[in-house]
């Protein structure tokens, strides 16, 4: 429980935590003071073409269209506000307006689904990002700054708040994005949202940071640095983990393997007869029991290490164990699986399409589940890992010979 405590925040923190860390030091520490004006910009320009590229290589429209708009709010703040005040008339009103939609547009890509970038929806977002300097350009052209002018609206003064170049609108603004980000983190966990939510915090700096220019280009830079890092940080762990049950997948248990030295076991575990429950009950049901399997060998104890091996196949590993080591542990997951009474839902959820009717009365109809596992260890007999999972494969069908629902080694 602990570790898994340990590696949320781990996972929370870094990368975004860290890099904003870095950059805030340099900055602060005056390291670049000279050449930071040049640098600035370049670091903008790098994080932008880089992270475009991925972005648009990998399909990753939400970091693509980040970046635009941080872009796009680094070019109106440099164009509008730097060299003039932002306290007053022109540059003012463009620093609210950037200030209130910046935080908006990062919370509603962190919002949505992946939908590629030369799509259909791909072009109406794209559309929705390119109309608000379009808008700005247009309220410049004529002049109508009256328009823009309630983005500097003050709800209630509060004196605390003067201190903050920021208008009440876009304070609203930046509360509401962290509001829906933080409830976001908490409801997926996902290294993208994290990304999300610190990039803001780096966007919430450059406009705090009490001058516009290259301090506020430099955090710019940095919000987009961090989303580039979080995207192929997830892009990687989706590669190594199984998105249905939540287990590292078949690549990840190819890497624990090949660093595993001394003694071991593997331990092959394998729904049993999943093909008819599949038949009988539709394939998104059987989805759920892989989902409820992989639950309980994710608390699998004595040091075991659970992974998807691949459809209703798992392995657990354990590290320096014999095979009777490893056996008791084994035993109660396989157990905690027959016990646990697996609630079918009712047929009328809309989340679930059965492949064909199935033969239920009420909505709580429950079934049971049981899994086979077979174990072997490393020994002079079988030394390499495939060599092992081989062995624990013969038991495991040893398992089903002898009639289902236990362990044999
Ligand atoms: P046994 O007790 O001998 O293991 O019988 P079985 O029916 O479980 O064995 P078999 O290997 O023939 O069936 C495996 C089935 O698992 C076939 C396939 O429909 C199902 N399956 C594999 N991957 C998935 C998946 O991701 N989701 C679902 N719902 N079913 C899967
Ligand atoms: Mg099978
Ligand atoms: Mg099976």
């Amino acid at each position: 429980m602990h570790f898994v405590a340990v590696r949320a925040v781990f996972s929370f923190l870094v990368p975004g935590g860290l890099l904003l860390t870095a950059a805030w030091v340099i900055l602060h520490m005056g390291l670049l003071e000279e050449s930071l004006p040049t640098l600035a910009h370049i670091y903008l320009y790098v994080v932008a073409v880089a992270g475009g590229m991925f972005g648009w290589r990998f399909s990753r429209s939400r970091l693509v269209f980040a970046i635009i708009v941080l872009v796009l709010a680094d070019t109106a703040l440099v164009h509008f506000v730097a060299g003039s005040s932002m306290h007053q008339g022109v540059g003012r009103t463009v620093f609210n307006a950037v200030a209130f939609l910046l935080p908006l547009n990062l919370v509603l890509f962190s919002m949505v689904k992946e939908r590629g970038i030369l799509t259909l929806r791909g072009i109406w977002r794209l559309s929705f990002v390119l109309l608000q300097p379009v808008a700005l350009f247009l309220v410049w052209k004529y002049q109508r700054w009256d328009m823009v002018s309630c983005l500097g609206f003050e709800f209630v003064h509060i004196p605390f708040l003067t201190a903050i170049p920021l208008a009440q609108p876009a304070l609203l603004a930046f509360a509401a994005a962290f509001l829906l980000l933080t409830f976001q983190i908490f409801k997926r966990r996902a290294t993208i949202e994290c990304g999300f939510f610190w990039a803001l915090i780096s966007v919430l700096l450059a406009f705090v940071a009490g001058s516009v220019g290259p301090l506020s280009t430099v955090y710019f830079a940095t919000a987009g640095l961090i989303l580039v890092v979080s995207t192929v940080e997830s892009s990687h762990s989706m590669a190594f983990r199984d998105e249905l049950t939540g287990l590292p997948a078949r690549r990840a248990l190819d890497e624990a393997l090949f660093k595993l030295g001394g003694s071991y076991t593997v331990a092959m575990a394998d729904i049993d007869r999943f093909k008819q429950f599949n038949d009988t009950y539709g394939h998104d049901v059987g989805d759920q029991v892989l989902r409820m399997v992989g639950s309980k060998l994710a608390k699998v104890a004595g040091g075991g290490k659970p992974f998807r091996y691949g459809g209703e196949e798992f392995a657990v590993i354990f590290p320096g164990k014999l095979a009777d080591e490893s056996i008791p542990y084994l035993e109660r997951v396989r157990k905690a699986v027959a016990e646990s009474d697996f609630v079918l839902r009712s047929p009328d959820r809309p989340s679930s399409k059965p492949d064909r009717p199935r033969p239920m009365t009420g909505p709580r109809k429950t079934v049971s589940v049981t899994i086979s596992i077979g174990a072997a260890e490393r020994n002079e007999r079988n030394t390499s890992p495939q060599q092992v999972i081989k062995a624990a494969d013969k038991a495991l069908y040893a398992a089903k010979k002898a009639g289902r629902n236990r362990v044999k080694s």
